[in-house]
């Protein structure tokens, strides 16, 4: 019944309505104090108990009798020879309750030891001829042999016990062992109960009037006991998630894909991973890596790295690298075929072994060899008829086969559809809550999953949080530099938005002589649009009060950025005459443009998760009486010749006025510090570096499918045909059908120019430590200002293969001074995990290198116009 678990999505959307300033209430689990009684009572409770009972109402209090003298006597349980652990029972033989007023640790090494607190440490109260536990554990920063001294001090005549402590002699899980070391000892310490714990998140079931702590996305319970930290999952594809708290709104992912630079990614990366961490999350929702060149109406295009499988898992990689670097467990998602948002949860694309393996499949497997991401998260649609959270060809055969991926699957939310199937077939967390892997426990009793399949779902998530030090480098929660991050990414926007179009030179505007510019477009004056659903910001800028209004059609509210390009532009051109209209009177913004002596038109295309675009043609869901933007820019650009249109959308959109306008830049969802950023690239004072990783198509109809298949129903599983373009996805379907889309994959221009001189190819393919070739070139810069571009290397492969005519196989981006020359060399590896040389051969199932002619392209876009042929590769 997916749809029918989606209902509170509605909800939300009805709910913001009412509390528009609240922008926590359109969060997953808005909402309650469940959370609270949930986590009280399993934190009172011995854990296996707690799991099981925990539900509406916690254990009655015990009466509380007079008080009179009493003693404790203290037992330590050593859990395992190799234990982080210790349980020390505490016995009131008196025959009155104690008030416990403190336990503290104390002695030389007393650092190395953490107490478990509050409810967990045996509570206030002991009763007479009671027992409690206190769980102190070694701190994973321990040497062996530490040992610490814990004091209890009560309200009886027997004030203070103390007990000695003392690690042990060796110690398995301490950080000088491997990850999966560490995960084994910690697994063998553990009753069945906790490792049930281990794989189900701790949101109770169909419960979505619900918080999770710290504003989390999800939340595994940790283990006292053990020293087992709790998870807090917090989505990040464009900023921390909004329910967290405010945090940097960066560009969208695409736009960084659109930098071609790994450094670029990494920076974007680690204002997520850096911000994740100040707010307490330990695992990240990143990174969204589907194909937005199977369906370029994909609403989360903006979520994205393009339409190509190597940049965009390169730049995965980087992102999830830098993420991870701040002792954060990453995630890559969704796995896998998940290219539309239309019937998401019941579309089940039909694809080959090879398209797949050559498509999205490789996108997948870049991003996670290069980053050894500790997730991957398994999306709510299927492939090839099998729901992908229980599909065990892309989970158990594909990704922990083929690839020897060691870290844990995680579902989408609420996309686990069975426990013993799921199981079976390579799902090793459900999230947020535990519908189905509530009942694993029953499953593995009965025989139907095998005890070392939950042991083996263990292993996988205690090694993943030990990779990443998620036991060694406990996080601090504190502000975060809101003021240093969104200046990164003013410079992130800068690097990724991408000129389209700049007839005479049009741009730069000269800030010294223009003296009037009409600014026309929806919020241009005060704010720019982002992107909805789960990776919805809340930008520390602030949202445009009104924001979080429902859109039509889609389950998530649209929410405008504070940051204004207008007053960047009059900061720019301070003598100018700079006035707005907003373009929903397109008569009075074509009569401010022909009274200014430039018209910049911002046009926007609201993009969600939860829903597709209609078309590729601006279409406007984000006002009650929508705005036609195409006859606007038509009606500025018939009134004034120098029309500027700044786009701010997630993907690719038609531009029917593409030959009226003389500039059209593509900024993206640009974020939070938009508007100086859009003012610098306007005005030169940033010269325009992107290239686009995605094409822009002419109309739809030269899409794969032209109209995007529709669902039957909410429930039936319908068939997505991804065999009808197979590889031959984004550019690679437009080479392979010659058809010639709006804008190349690849392109971009520059306030400058470059010439690529001295094109060679250098073939070490034979070698057998070095079996790569490289393409050598003099890359210089022929104009007047700095400016960066982006040498591009294709490969045609040996036409008996039938693959498509040519693919991207490695880049480099250089930044060079006016007259500047620089000798470049990009390196295609044939071992490298981005296969840039390989086809899948569906016999041997694996990569293979045929033998044949290669031919070796060079340029700056993948249009065969701006390609020379550098030279052929005979593999014998
Ligand atoms: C999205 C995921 C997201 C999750 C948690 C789902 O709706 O598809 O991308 O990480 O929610 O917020």
């Amino acid at each position: 019944m997916f749809k029918a678990r989606f209902n509170w999505m509605t909800e939300e959307g009805a709910q913001t309505q009412n509390d528009p300033l609240n922008p926590r209430s359109i969060r997953h689990f808005p909402h309650g104090d469940l959370a609270k009684t949930y986590a009280s009572c399993l934190a009172l409770l011995p854990l296996a108990a707690g799991l099981a009972s925990c539900g509406s109402s916690g254990p009655a209090p015990e009466p509380v009798a007079a008080l009179t003298p009493a003693t404790y006597s203290f037992g330590i349980q050593t859990v395992g020879s190799s234990s982080s652990a210790q349980a020390l029972t505490l016995s009131n033989s008196g025959n009155a309750p104690l008030t416990i007023s403190s336990i503290a640790l104390s002695g030389a090494n007393a650092a190395s030891y953490t107490l478990a607190t509050g409810a967990e440490a045996c509570g206030t109260t002991l009763a007479a001829n009671a027992s409690c536990s206190i769980y102190v554990s070694f701190n994973p920063t321990e040497v062996a042999n530490t040992s610490a001294t814990l004091t209890v001090t009560d309200n009886s005549a027997v004030t203070t016990q103390t007990v000695a402590l003392s690690g042990p002699a060796t110690v398995a899980n301490g950080p000088g062992q491997t990850p999966d070391t560490r995960a084994a000892a910690m697994l063998s310490l553990m009753t069945q109960a906790e490792k049930l714990n281990m794989v189900q998140g701790a949101a109770p079931n169909n419960n979505y009037n619900y918080t999770v702590p710290r504003g989390a996305g999800g939340w595994v319970l940790g283990i006292p006991r053990l020293g087992i930290p709790e998870l807090y999952f917090g989505d990040g594809s464009v900023g921390v998630n909004q329910g967290i708290g405010p945090a940097t709104l960066l560009p969208s992912s695409i736009a960084n894909a659109a930098s071609w630079d790994l450094s670029e990614a990494t920076r974007y990366g680690t204002i997520i991973g850096t911000e994740l961490a100040d707010y307490g999350m330990n695992v990240s929702l990143c990174c969204n890596i589907n194909n937005p060149g199977r369906e370029p109406r994909y609403g989360r295009t903006f979520e994205t790295k393009g339409e190509d499988p190597i940049l965009a898992g390169k730049i995965a990689a980087a992102h999830i690298s830098a993420i991870q670097a701040q002792h954060i467990v990453g995630d890559i998602k969704h796995f896998s075929f998940n290219d539309q948002e239309t019937g998401q949860g019941t579309a089940s694309a039909v694809i080959d072994d090879r398209s797949g393996r050559e498509s999205d499949l490789l996108a997948f497997e870049i991003g996670i060899a290069d980053s050894n991401v500790q997730s991957v998260m398994c999306a709510y649609s299927l492939t090839n008829g099998q729901y992908n959270c229980e599909n065990g060809y892309l989970l158990n055969q594909v990704l922990k086969g083929d690839w020897a991926f060691p870290g844990f699957v995680m579902s989408d939310w609420l996309a686990t559809h069975s426990t013993v199937n799921a199981a079976l077939n390579g799902l090793d967390q459900e999230q947020p809550d535990h519908e189905y892997f509530s009942q694993l426990g029953a499953a593995i009793t009965a025989g139907q999953v095998p005890q070392s399949r939950l042991d083996n779902m263990v292993q996988r998530i205690l090694r993943a949080m030990y990779a990443e030090g998620i036991f060694d480098y406990p996080q601090t929660i504190q502000a975060i530099p809101a003021a240093a991050d969104a200046a990164v990414a003013q410079e992130l926007e800068e690097h990724g938005a991408v000129l389209l179009k700049n007839a005479g030179n049009q741009l730069p505007l000269n800030a010294s002589t223009i003296q009037s510019i009409a600014v026309i477009g929806l919020h241009a004056d005060t704010a720019v649009l982002t992107g909805g659903g789960s990776s919805q910001v809340l930008p520390s800028s602030g949202v445009l009060p009104g924001s979080y209004y429902p859109a039509v059609p889609g389950w998530f509210a649209v929410v405008w950025a504070i940051s204004s390009p207008l007053n960047a532009i009059q900061a720019k051109a301070p003598v100018a005459n700079v006035q707005f209209a907003d373009g929903t009177d397109a008569v009075a913004a074509a009569s401010l443009a022909a009274a200014s002596q430039v018209a910049i038109v911002f046009v926007s295309q609201w993009e969600s998760e939860g829903m597709d675009q209609p078309t590729l043609g601006l279409t406007d869901l984000t006002s009650a009486t929508p705005v036609d933007q195409d006859a606007l820019v038509e009606a500025v650009a018939a009134a004034n010749p120098n029309t500027i249109v700044v786009v701010e959308s997630g993907g690719a959109i038609l531009m029917p006025w593409l030959d009226q306008v003389s500039a059209v830049l593509e900024a993206w969802f640009p974020g939070q510090s938009a508007g100086p950023a859009i003012a610098d690239l306007l005005f030169g004072t940033a010269n325009p570096s992107g290239k686009l990783p995605i094409t822009f198509p002419a109309s739809d109809a030269q899409l794969p499918r032209p109209v995007i298949p529709q669902p039957p129903d909410d429930v039936t599983p319908f068939d997505v045909n991804y065999e009808i373009e197979g590889y031959n996805v984004g550019y690679k379907w437009f080479d392979s059908q010659g058809l010639t889309p709006l804008f190349p994959f690849g392109f971009g221009l520059s306030y400058t120019t470059f010439s690529m001189t001295n094109e060679a190819l250098v073939n070490n393919l034979a070698s057998a430590t070095n079996p790569n070739f490289q393409v050598t070139l003099t890359l210089t810069n022929t104009g007047a200002v700095a400016g960066a571009e982006v040498a591009q290397v294709y490969l045609g492969l040996p036409a008996s293969l039938n693959e498509p005519p040519k693919r991207l196989v490695g880049w480099q981006k250089v930044l060079l001074q006016p007259g500047a020359s620089q000798p470049v060399t990009i390196e295609v590896d044939q071992n490298d995990s981005s296969q840039p040389m390989s086809y899948w051969n569906t016999t041997t199932d694996s990569w293979q290198v045929a033998s044949g002619t290669y031919t070796v392209y060079l340029g700056n876009s993948s249009a065969m116009a701006s390609l020379t042929t550098v030279s052929t590769i005979t593999v014998p």
